[in-house]
């Protein structure tokens, strides 16, 4: 049998009703024995850093969560992280960037509905995680949900109370959970080097989604008190041209500050494509302005926060984010960024 670790963090899954309104209450234990069939399939230690709604998640959290992996990773097969479903992504997210080159599976889940509850789904999505952490081909962060594999990076809320929760951003699904069977859809090749964990971020990112009209000013309100900027434009992604160029003005301010701005889209789906029109292709050729392509903003902002600590300058922090981590970014992607250096 493998050796599962879960660490247990709150959220729906773990809560019951309070006067007022649900709140996380069962401990890792409470929440395993909501699942006898668990016995029959690996031996399952727990912990329980903190018993949290999602909400309050922060950095220092993921760090926290980091740790606990790092000093179990040798002792256990996989790792399970229940959490809160509002802000998994983040933290799946953060995770993949934490903790880099995993062997071992480490998957986060959670459910719409408490555990207690008759017609959960809690108790689908704990048995399917504990199935995809004992599963000898699968490597890295994951969340598991609604019978779904999804990459980390690449993981979404994109429901607020069907069960089918978690999408996979402009990438597939890693694999999916049957009748207690996984259907691997992606091979993943095992890492030869060692798993590299990194204990540093940067929370000082702010993400500003961009309206009609606003005024560019605030650009320049932001640029003291945040180190990196992600900017949700419209389509394919561009910056507006009013006002004697204000907002270029204010990009510009960032940049010789070092200070990179990362513009990606409101949009859901297909990602920025900067180059495409003229508003996009000026605010794109400032030094400093990164473009999401397909990431999600869950992806940006971690990788920001985690690029921050270790990057010296401008360049170093656009050769780290257009690195290709954990299936984040597609390779023809980063490619057109090479050819301009
Ligand atoms: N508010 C809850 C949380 O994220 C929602 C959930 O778990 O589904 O902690």
């Amino acid at each position: 049998m493998k050796n599962i670790l879960l660490i247990a963090t709150g959220g729906t899954i773990a809560s019951r009703p309070s006067s007022g309104g649900l709140t996380p209450q069962l401990l890792a234990q409470d929440i395993l024995r909501c699942v006898p069939s668990l016995e029959g399939l690996c031996h399952v230690d727990a912990l329980q850093p903190m018993n949290i709604d999602s909400t309050n998640m922060s950095p220092d959290c993921w760090l926290r969560l980091a740790q606990c992996v790092r000093e179990h990773y040798d002792a256990y097969d996989g790792f399970v992280i229940t959490h809160g479903t509002d802000t998994m992504a983040y933290t799946a997210s953060a995770l993949s960037y934490l903790i880099q080159r995993s062997a071992k599976p480490i998957v986060l889940t959670g459910s719409q509905k408490s555990i207690y509850v008759q017609d959960t789904d809690a108790r689908r999505n704990l048995y399917d995680a504990f199935l995809a952490a004992q599963d000898d081909a699968l490597c890295g962060v994951f969340v598991v949900f609604d019978g779904h594999v999804i990459c980390g990076t690449r993981a979404r809320k994109t429901r607020t109370k069907s069960m089918n929760a978690f999408s996979s951003i402009d990438y597939p699904d890693i694999a999916l959970l049957q009748d207690g069977r996984i259907l691997h859809y992606i091979h993943m090749e095992k890492p030869q080097t060692p798993p590299a964990f990194y204990d540093r971020l940067n929370p000082r990112v702010f993400v500003l989604r961009l309206i009609p009209g606003m005024n560019p000013a605030v650009l320049r309100l932001l640029l003291d008190a945040f180190d990196a900027l992600v900017i949700e434009s419209f389509g394919v992604g561009g910056l507006p041209c009013y006002e004697q160029e204000d907002f270029l003005c204010a990009v510009a301010a960032w940049s010789a500050a070092g200070k990179p701005i990362v513009i990606t889209t409101q949009v859901p789906h297909e990602g920025s494509d900067l180059m495409v029109y003229e508003v996009g292709a000026r605010a794109a050729s400032t030094p400093g302005v990164l473009e999401a392509h397909t990431m999600t903003v869950e992806s940006v902002v971690t990788k920001l926060m985690w690029i921050l600590p270790q990057a010296h300058d401008l360049a170093h922090i656009k050769a780290l984010f257009y690195t290709p981590i954990a299936h984040d970014l597609l390779r023809f992607e980063t490619c057109a960024h090479e050819s301009n250096d």
